[in-house]
């Protein structure tokens, strides 16, 4: 069972807000973008379409894989942001997908794994280079197939028994395992 120090190391801290890569077109009529006060914030106008370019959070899952020794599987990413560091398997949504389907897919792609998605772990949001904010969904999987090998974006990927887990790289995928660990504990005791 995990301590309550490594608990806390898991524990969700406030990120800094990252200002998302610049836009300077429309991505609808090619139009250059200025800036323009609209419905309460400063945001991306495009002059040729006369209307606001609305920036939001882009979606993406990830997944927490236990085994049946109940060791966390996680990846080591070879791609920015985090290069070389490890993380859950996860991705963004494609357009037409669920996100479970999209966690299902990334784990497949990620980590060679096929698995079965069991429940929500929580909802929550990371600062990104590229887009701003990113909306993490993360879900848990049990029931999976395959030997883990390391695919998309990845270098590795491994099972780690809880109290030896490498730095996470994402306060987002830390929250989910922090709240795995904790529907896990309050099962135990109850
Ligand atoms: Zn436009």
């Amino acid at each position: 069972m995990p301590t309550d120090a490594s608990l806390t190391a898991l524990c969700t801290q406030s990120a800094p807000a990252l200002t998302p890569k610049k836009k300077k077109h429309c991505m609808f009529c090619g139009g250059a973008l200025s800036r323009r006060f609209v419905e309460g914030r400063d945001r991306l106008y495009c002059e040729s379409c006369s209307s606001p370019l609305y920036e939001n959070p882009v979606p993406a899952s990830c997944v927490v894989v236990v085994d049946e020794e109940e060791r966390l599987l996680l990846v080591k990413r070879n791609v920015p942001p985090k290069e070389g560091m490890w993380c859950l398997p996860g991705g963004f949504m494609e357009l037409h997908e669920s996100p479970e389907e999209a966690a299902i897919r990334e784990l497949r792609e990620e980590a060679g794994v096929c698995g079965r998605i069991e429940t929500l772990l929580g909802v929550t949001t990371n600062p990104n280079p590229d887009y701003g904010t990113v909306l993490l969904m993360g879900f848990l999987v049990r029931h999976w197939t395959g030997v883990p090998v390391a695919g998309d974006d990845a270098d590795d990927a491994r099972f780690f028994p809880l109290g030896e887990l490498p730095e996470v790289a994402f306060q987002s995928h830390r929250h989910f395992i922090r709240n795995y660990l904790l529907t896990r504990n309050a099962h135990a005791a109850g």
